[in-house]
């Protein structure tokens, strides 16, 4: 799970990382009093949204006076954002932060991650933080300084001193960023991230060491523990349709294919996806059930395949163990009278009641549905309808 920026300040500011004072307001009317809150001569309007790239695309703006930062609020409200990290079409903003801004001298970067091949968290930092990391990251790796550490007993404060002189703090500074590290890798461990990054840390031109700016990323299954971080979550941020599937407890993922795949079982979900691109297709979601999965769920799952316009054809791949090939029957049939397969859809069953199955199939002669012998005779059939 994602939080926004906002939100990120916040658990920063219970770690005891220092962030400059700061008001979210949802409409410009709001903006003369947050700007009387703040009581800064320039203030930071900053549009709240789970994308990155804002700088670069004009939904981070420096003013000085009320009037301006209402009309900047007031646009990144109304305008979508396009940048890097979104679509052509951009994201609705719905938040903006307005912030005391800060006079930077410098820009760093901090950073947590979960190093999946060594399997465990990393600290890094980087004394070329700011909009331009992600070119630093590939051109000039050796730019970025790394920590890793055991997940049980955290990043150790030598390992914080040693990565602040690596980026060339000295003094108070190394103190301070040594400290904040130490926070901030705690507050990894604490709440369960998968990420949690400053960017950038800045030293303002008095030499004090500030957060402007956090991208924090949650583990969803910690999250029950996490009530705090629960309460955060955004559903305008998320794709409607895996919103959907979410309640209908179907694990679903949009994909850029043209082939919908409904599926049981998360590894045969991939084996699928697999399979389809071995025959010279693309998926275009990726669909799990699940085992326990009732009749109205996989209509939902229909439904929810159906509804994204560049679907050309179905493939539904079920192996009935716990889930029984009678009841996804049932569901298909169910699925062709409610929503109606306006595409081929291509079906392979096997296992648990799949001879009462396919007599209900054969029964029921729906339109547009044709059935495969098994997995790769039904991707070949799937990708030659797209
Ligand atoms: P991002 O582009 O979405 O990562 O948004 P950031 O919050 O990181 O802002 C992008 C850039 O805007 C930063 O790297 C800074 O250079 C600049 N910026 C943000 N806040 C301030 C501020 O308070 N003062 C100044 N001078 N620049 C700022
Ligand atoms: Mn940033």
């Amino acid at each position: 799970m994602k939080v926004h920026e906002y939100q990120a300040r916040e658990l920063m500011q219970q770690a005891g990382i220092p962030v400059p004072p700061c008001e979210v307001v949802d409409s410009g009317d709001q903006v003369a009093t947050a700007w009387e809150r703040i009581g800064a001569e320039t203030v930071v309007v900053k549009a709240q949204v789970h994308a990155g790239g804002r700088g670069k695309a004009g939904y981070v703006k420096l003013v000085n006076s009320p009037t301006e930062a209402q009309e900047h609020a007031a646009r990144m409200l109304r305008e979508p954002m396009v940048s890097k990290q979104t679509g052509p079409d951009g994201i609705q903003v719905r938040k903006v932060l307005l912030a005391a801004a800060v006079d930077i001298a410098k820009e760093y970067y901090l950073g947590v991650v979960l190093d999946r091949a060594r399997r465990v968290p990393v600290m890094m930092a980087s004394a070329e933080g700011g909009v331009e990391i992600e070119e630093v990251a590939e051109k000039n790796p050796d730019a970025i300084k790394k920590a890793w550490f055991h997940p049980h007993l955290g990043l150790q404060r030598f390992q914080a001193v040693q990565l602040a002189g690596e980026i060339g703090l000295r003094g108070d500074q190394a103190k301070t960023a040594t400290k904040m590290m130490l926070q901030l890798a705690r507050l990894f461990n604490q709440k369960d991230c998968t990420l949690a990054e400053i960017n950038p840390l800045v030293e303002t031109k008095d030499g004090q060491l500030l957060a402007i700016d956090a991208k924090f990323n949650f583990d969803d299954n910690a999250l029950f523990r996490h009530p705090d971080v629960e309460g955060m979550f955004d559903p305008s941020e998320e794709n409607p349709a895996e919103l959907r599937a979410k309640e209908f407890n179907l694990s679903y993922i949009a994909l850029d294919g043209n082939i919908g795949c409904l599926v049981n079982g998360a590894g045969l979900a991939m084996s699928t996806m697999d399979i389809i691109k071995l025959h010279g297709g693309e998926p275009a979601n990726f669909l799990d059930v699940g085992g326990s999965v009732t009749a109205e769920g996989a209509v939902e799952a229909f439904r929810i395949i159906l509804a994204d316009a560049r679907v050309k054809a179905v493939l539904v791949n079920i192996f009935g163990g716990i889930a029984k090939c009678d009841v996804i029957a049932d569901a298909l049939i169910k699925a062709a009278k409610e929503v109606g397969f306006k595409v081929p859809v291509v079906v392979r069953l096997e296992g648990t009641n799949v001879d009462k199955a396919r007599e209900m199939l054969k029964e029921a002669n729906i339109d547009g549905m044709h059935t495969a012998n098994d997995l790769t005779d039904a991707a070949k059939k799937v990708c030659a309808f797209v």
